[in-house]
């Protein structure tokens, strides 16, 4: 293990952590079954109630009470809820991240991003809340009209990940509120602080603007209280943000009650980097994706694919640049790389490079623990390893910082590897060949919902929809047109003619 600087004991980052909860409005209980840890250290912060089975059930009563008049809201209106929300993110901006470094560990710059992109998920929202267009078609019918219109859907049941604790939860939050959803939001057992907050500044938000507090539920606490957003036929989305293991758990029993269901699961991220490739540009882009957030985003890039002819120069840059990444305290500017969450993660990154090891695959650089907050801190080496051929362990994905590289002759070939992984989220190309660029991005090139040119495969913006394909589960969150997912499409014929032609040209008596 290699040392790093000590950091404040877990008893002052306990106090950090509730002034800045007092500071965004929440208050915790302090006491309660579900532990608020941070990764820091690996220390206890302070303790929150879990949803009991009844509050649960309360929390879809009220929300599904509350959504019976918001949805005859106008769209505009329902906007000032959300336009307040971006507000308050605004001022609380520098708290909020902070919480989500003490809660997830991310570096200050990554929190603050991610309330940025909450920020302008709800800037997007309240645009979004006059663009809810229907279409109008042509009907085959002399006076009539044929138009489609888009309503509410009802309660979504947000389930949300750790590793975006609060992104995640306003982007299908700020959107289902202008389409006039209520929400129930279940956040990630390990991120109940961070969850408080953002509960509470929506709250703020809807008393502020005259609106029914009661469109937003928050119901902590472990898969458990997830299973039973699940299985309520109130329920009428269930927007579900995790591992694929949970993806299998949740829809079919969504499906086997006809509840719609918005699957955003585990990536296995890939680039391919062709010999025209600009080679700093892709080192510096290879090592945010894949180092970045400790390897813990699901855009994580996990695989690079390179030309053999420029595998070699590739390395000697990436180990170079790996080798100076500052791994420590993320609440320190000069921090690149925090720790893992948990030793669970610590203990997968470790087995997946060993059964990389036995695979034949070389460990070139990173791996190896640093000891920065204590013995119940998990700040890890981001790993880079050669591998001879895409084996088991490497279509799998391990949620930490380990980067695979593997070779290729001709592009045909490092597409099929590329796309030979059971998940779909994100990919790249690094190239300077057109051909190369449009090949990847063709019909027969990448798989994946999202894929970019020159760019890693990480850090998506808010305006294009997000999510993938395969086992990532086929959803669309954020922008572009997402925001159909969160209501229901009704199909209208307006007969404004004294006639009665059927369509078809049937003739019926
Ligand atoms: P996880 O699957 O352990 O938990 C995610 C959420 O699902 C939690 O709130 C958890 O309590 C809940 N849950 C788990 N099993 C459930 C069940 N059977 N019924 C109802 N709820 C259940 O995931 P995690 O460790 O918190 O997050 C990491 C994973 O999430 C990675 O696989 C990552 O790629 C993925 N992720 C995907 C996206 C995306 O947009 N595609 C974004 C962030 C994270």
């Amino acid at each position: 293990m290699t040392t790093a600087p000590a950091l404040p004991r877990t008893g002052k980052l306990a106090e950090r952590a509730a002034r800045l909860l007092a500071a965004l409005g929440a208050t915790p209980a302090g006491s309660g079954d579900l532990p608020a840890r941070t990764p820091l250290t690996g220390g206890e912060l302070l303790r929150v109630p879990a949803a009991t089975a009844v509050e649960v059930t309360c929390a879809i009563d009220q929300a599904h009470s509350a959504f019976r008049s918001w949805r005859t809201v106008p769209a505009p209106q329902r906007a000032a809820v959300v336009r307040r929300l971006g507000q308050l993110l605004s001022e609380h901006l520098d708290e909020l991240a902070e919480l989500v470094t003490l809660e997830v560990g991310k570096i200050g710059a990554e929190a603050r991003g991610e309330v940025q992109e909450m920020i302008d998920v709800c800037e997007f929202a309240v645009g979004l809340s006059r663009q809810l267009y229907g279409r109008t078609m042509a009907s085959e019918r002399p006076g009539h009209r044929l138009m489609e219109t888009w309503h509410p859907l009802g309660v979504v049941g947000v389930i949300s990940a750790f590793n975006f604790p609060v992104a995640v939860w306003s982007w299908n939050t700020a959107i289902a509120l202008v389409c006039g959803d209520t929400v129930v939001w279940k956040p990630s057992q390990t991120t109940p602080l961070t969850a408080l907050a953002c509960h509470a500044l929506l709250r703020r938000a809807a008393t502020e603007v005259g609106a029914d507090p009661n469109i937003h539920q928050l119901v902590q606490g472990d898969a458990g209280v997830g299973a039973q957003l699940v299985d309520d036929e109130r329920v009428a989305l269930v927007s579900a943000t995790g591992s694929v293991r949970m993806g299998q758990a949740v829809a079919p029993r969504v499906a086997a009650r006809f509840g719609r269901c918005l699957l955003e699961l585990g990536g296995n991220n890939g680039a391919v980097v062709t010999p025209s490739a600009d080679l700093e540009l892709a080192t510096r882009a290879i090592v945010f994706a894949a180092a970045g957030t400790a390897g813990q985003r699901c855009t994580t890039l996990r695989r690079i694919i390179v030309h053999v002819d420029v595998v070699g120069p590739l390395l000697d840059r990436l180990c170079a640049a790996y080798r100076q990444l500052p791994v420590g305290n993320p609440l320190d500017d000069g921090a690149l790389v925090g720790p893992l969450i948990d030793a669970k993660a610590y203990e997968s990154m470790r087995s997946a490079i060993e059964r990389a090891i036995d695979d034949g695959g070389e460990l070139l650089c990173g791996g190896e623990r640093v000891d920065a907050g204590g013995p119940d801190a998990y700040y890890v080496r981001p790993a880079v390893v050669r591998m001879p051929a895409q084996s088991a362990i490497v279509r799998e994905e391990t949620f930490a910082p380990i980067l695979y590289v593997l070779t290729y002759h001709d592009l045909d070939a490092a597409i099929e590897l590329h796309n030979g992984v059971p998940q779909g989220l994100s990919a790249a190309i690094f190239t300077s060949d057109q051909r190369e660029a449009e090949r990847f991005l063709a019909p027969d090139g990448s798989d994946c919902g999202i894929t970019n040119v020159n760019i890693g495969t990480s850090g998506a913006e808010i305006g294009g929809a997000f999510g993938g394909e395969k086992q990532t589960g086929g959803g669309r969150e954020s922008g572009s047109d997402a925001w159909k997912a969160y209501m229901r499409r009704a199909t209208n014929t307006v007969n404004y003619s004294t006639e009665l032609p059927l369509a078809q040209g049937i003739r019926f008596g």
